[in-house]
């Protein structure tokens, strides 16, 4: 990742600061029910409108077709002054009269949120007229929206590249994060991919064996593999049709020196409930009618060992069915582990996609790990080596 210029180099005083946002929050009935995307995206919002700039935000919310009031983004205008702690305006639309009117109103240091972004076609189709539309509202524009940045949208690309473009404080910490995990990581770099099924991450894991020393594999898509080298796997979850994708991803590894760490027992139960029964066996003693879902102990020492050998650790998925107790041990264990050598100073852990937050919430550490990306897709596509179109636009 090259260098991409952030708020230190924006002069913003008395200048209209076109912000885009990630408020896309989950909401009940009105009301936002987890504000972590409206925390993130304070510090660039005070910076801005401390340093005297206008903060003007966009952002989108769900996926509208064309203007629903359901998917107005006012009622998270008022979520986001509860926690800033000062007005935020709104304006109806993020385009035309009522945009301009409330740009004009702004004084230096306020803040406004215009309307859903989707509720043009032109946000999508990253469409030059839209772009010069919401471009005259603007002197700068600053891009906070890391989550957003796989998507090539007039408000995530197109305005990057017609005004003055600079990454905001999260963009900036999370592609910090990311050049820490995986573009210049310190060495040995070890890799912990789960999750339920290999046939997602074909791409993250040809990506991964190709830049770490060593990937673990854990939870459903472990079965894959562990099929694909002729052990029996009982009724475990598997994609039996993707033995031979494994063993290529196997060989592949091979030819770049990359260890593959793979369970070693399993914790096997007769149904996918909690508290089911369960016992662990070793990794060629599945039992026919029984399911695999959780690593054993001795798979933990192994992950364990692996990341005590590494200065970098990159993680997404968890280890076995984590939403399950006792089927959480594997994941929790090593994410503790992970979490004590970062916190030792001897390990840079990134993490992120989809359930592994929530797993490492639940393993109660992710305030422990060095970055924990909320990102989801935007962090898959990442792992799987993919350049970002909104982040690519940012670069100098
Ligand atoms: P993913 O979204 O691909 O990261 O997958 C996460 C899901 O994989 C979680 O819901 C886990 O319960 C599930 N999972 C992990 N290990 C297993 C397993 N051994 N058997 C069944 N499901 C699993």
């Amino acid at each position: 990742m090259t260098a991409f210029r952030t708020l230190d180099q924006a002069d913003v005083k008395g200048k209209r600061v076109l912000v885009r946002v990630d408020l896309n929050v989950p909401m009940e009935n009105g009301r936002v029910t987890d504000a972590t995307r409206i925390e993130r995206v304070l510090p660039t919002i005070r910076e801005i409108a401390d340093k005297g700039g206008k903060v003007i935000l966009l952002a989108h919310f769900g996926r509208p077709k064309g203007r629903d009031p359901k998917e107005s983004l006012k009622p998270v205008a008022e979520a986001v002054s509860t926690h800033l702690g000062k007005p935020v305006f709104f304006a109806d639309d993020c385009i035309g009269e009522a945009a301009a009117q409330a740009v004009n109103g702004l004084k230096d240091g306020d803040v406004l949120l215009l309307e859903n972004t989707r509720f043009h076609a032109g946000e999508e189709k990253n469409d030059k007229a839209f772009v010069a539309e919401l471009a005259k509202l603007g002197d700068l524009y600053v891009n906070d929206a890391f989550s957003a940045a796989h998507r090539a949208h007039a408000s995530t690309e197109g305005l990057a590249r017609v005004l003055p473009s600079y990454a905001g404080r999260t963009m900036q910490a999370e592609l910090e994060a990311l050049t820490k995990g995986l573009e210049a990581p310190k060495r040995p770099v070890v890799a912990i991919v789960g999750g339920a099924k290999v046939s997602t991450k074909i791409d993250l894991l040809e990506n991964l064996v190709k830049k770490v020393d060593a990937l673990v594999i854990g939870g459903g898509m472990a079965n894959t593999f562990v099929h694909a080298m002729g052990l029996g796997i009982g009724k475990s979850l598997a994609e039996k049709d993707l033995a031979a994708t494994a063993l290529r991803i196997i060989e592949q590894a091979r030819e770049s020196n990359c260890a593959i760490i793979l369970p070693v027992d399993g914790v096997c139960a007769y149904e996918f409930k909690a508290g089911a029964q369960n016992h662990t066996y070793g990794i060629d003693a599945i039992p026919e009618d029984q399911m695999i879902l959780d690593v054993g102990s001795q798979s933990v020492e192994r992950v364990s060992a692996a990341i005590n050998d590494a200065a970098t650790l990159v993680w997404n998925g968890p280890l076995g069915a984590f939403e399950i107790p006792p089927f959480d041990q594997g994941t929790v264990a090593a994410a503790r582990h992970a979490a004590q050598r970062t916190k030792e100073g001897k390990l840079v852990s990134v993490a992120g996609g989809g359930d592994t937050v929530a797993a490492l919430n639940h393993a109660g550490v992710a305030e422990s790990f060095t970055y924990v990306s909320t990102a989801g897709g935007a962090f898959l596509e990442w792992l799987e080596g993919k350049s970002l179109p909104g982040v690519e636009a940012l670069k100098a």
